[in-house]
């Protein structure tokens, strides 16, 4: 679980996945998530530099099986070494953004059983609602068929050499990791994902973020 950048879109004055949604850090909401799946056995989160310790005590009493590691400069360094502290028996890995912290627990059990039923790479896709341009600078280049686009989202899953391997082989700095299996050349499936699961980025994303959550505790009641 990447939760170690800086978050400044979010303009929230600290690293993104330790700020306050109802008055919860999102890592910890995205951590209950992925514990309500009943799919994850080991969680490797990958922290601030400066913030490892509050993150382990704030992890501590959430009943899942959980190490801290430093992250880096780079979501793709982050990933990595999470990756690098991931125990030898695991192989199946799930990479979940904190950000995305209310993934409903059904995806990460789609993405998982995907894995296990066999593919490499598997991730949580949903059709766009913009029309999307490709621009070169402030001119429109073209327009790509929307009904072939899809937004991808987390939590990726992956067969954990393949996703070892596109970190090893693959350089650059991509935004998913995904991406870098695909430069393998290794297929990459997509199962549903849901609305929900969106990335909070802007501070518009916690107020949306805010208004689900509260819903969600209504119906709860
Ligand atoms: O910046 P962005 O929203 O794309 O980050 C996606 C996820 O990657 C977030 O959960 C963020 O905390 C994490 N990340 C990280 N290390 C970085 C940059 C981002 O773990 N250096």
């Amino acid at each position: 679980m990447p939760a170690a950048g800086r978050g400044e879109r979010l303009g929230a004055n600290q690293p993104k996945a330790l700020s306050p949604l109802a008055g919860t850090p999102l890592l910890v909401h995205a951590l209950r998530a992925a514990v309500r799946s009943q799919t994850i056995d080991v969680i490797v989160v990958a922290a601030p530099a400066d913030r490892i310790d509050e993150v382990w005590a704030m992890l501590a009493g959430e009943g899942a099986s959980v190490t801290v590691v430093t992250g880096g400069e780079s979501r793709r360094a982050s990933v990595g070494a999470a990756l690098a502290a991931m125990p030898p028996e695991v192989d199946v890995v799930l990479v979940h953004d904190a950000a995305r912290c209310l993934t409903p627990p059904p995806v990460f059990a789609a993405v998982a059983a995907a894995v296990t039923a066999g593919a490499d790479a598997v991730v949580p896709a949903v059709p766009l609602a913009d029309t999307i341009k490709r621009v070169a600078g402030e001119v429109v280049v073209d327009t790509p068929d929307r009904s072939a686009l899809r937004a991808v989202q987390t939590p990726q899953g992956f067969r954990r050499a393949v996703l070892e391997q596109a970190h090893a082989a693959v350089a650059d700095d991509l935004t998913d990791d995904a991406g870098m299996v695909e430069r393998l050349g290794v297929p990459v499936r997509i199962v549903p994902g849901h609305q929900d699961a969106f990335k909070i980025t802007h501070p518009l994303d916690l107020l949306v973020a805010e208004v689900l959550l509260g819903r969600r505790t209504e119906a709860a009641t």
